[in-house]
């Protein structure tokens, strides 16, 4: 299995890096953000299934684009993994023929070029010889992290989060997990903001990460652009307890 950094800034993200998407093999999005932009025609043409962490622009904008793009042309409907809150935010806001057309109802009512898969939380979801597993994370609307894996080392991915415990008891519990990634959109000076937005913050996050099994490594997305370089000096400060975590940028490539 093999995961390519697609996007993984907050707001607009800096320079060169779009918002949160991961492409997972050929053929699976792990969320839409704009990073997604980054792709060629044929790389989006191979995309076949996006698994939803939560339906914040910044993790959906790019799949109306992409629907639209590869559209007639793709031989099966494109699958979105959501819950069903996200599923029934994306029929009421997005794909509602006023801000998108519904394009499960495109070219016909009965043959769209896209479709809902809901999905629920502890319930994996198997596509191919790799499986996605949905937990349910904190956040300001219905979250879910995802754990994937093809049977060696499994990844996790947080997606936007506060403070959480079960996403953690499932990871250590499962085991094998080698890398987690995970968010740290505000600096400390603006705790309160991550509390009311319910994201995280670098001490939020090493409180946070106590939780987990020592062994993983940690891999850090989402900073807010204009925080960037405060953000990434808190999280490397020496100042800072327990374990190292490292900074994810665009066009990474990590192989389980
Ligand atoms: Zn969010
Ligand atoms: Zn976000």
């Amino acid at each position: 299995m093999k995961i390519r950094v697609l996007g993984c800034g907050g707001s607009i993200g800096i320079p060169g890096e779009g918002t949160t998407s991961f492409l997972l093999d050929d053929d699976i999005l792990i969320d839409a953000g704009t990073g997604v932009c980054n792709l060629t025609m044929a790389e989006l043409e191979k995309i076949e299934h996006v698994f939803i962490t939560h339906t914040h622009l910044d993790h959906i904008c790019a799949l109306p684009f992409l629907v639209d793009t590869v559209g007639v042309f793709r031989p099966r409907p494109l699958t979105v993994y959501a819950s069903s809150a996200s599923i029934q935010a994306f029929k009421n806001h997005i794909f509602n023929n006023f801000i998108w057309p519904d394009f499960t109802r495109i070219p016909a009512p009965d043959k769209g070029v896209m479709r809902y898969q809901e999905i629920h939380t502890e319930q994996s979801v198997t596509v191919g010889d790799r499986t996605v597993l949905p937990v349910e994370v904190e956040h300001t609307v219905h979250a879910f992290g995802f754990v994937a894996d093809s049977g060696g080392q499994r990844w996790a991915f947080s997606g936007d989060t506060h403070r959480t415990d079960r996403f953690y008891e499932i990871l250590n519990q499962m085991g094998n997990v080698s890398r987690l990634f995970i968010e740290a959109a505000f600096p400390d000076k603006e705790e309160w903001i991550a509390d009311l937005s319910k994201h995280l913050c670098p001490s939020l996050l090493f409180s946070e990460l106590e939780k987990l099994d020592p062994l993983c490594e940690v891999w850090i997305s989402h900073l807010k652009p204009r925080e960037y370089n405060a953000i990434r000096e808190q999280l490397v400060s020496p100042a800072m307890p327990s374990r190292k975590v490292d900074l994810l940028a665009a066009d990474m490539v990590f192989h389980f």
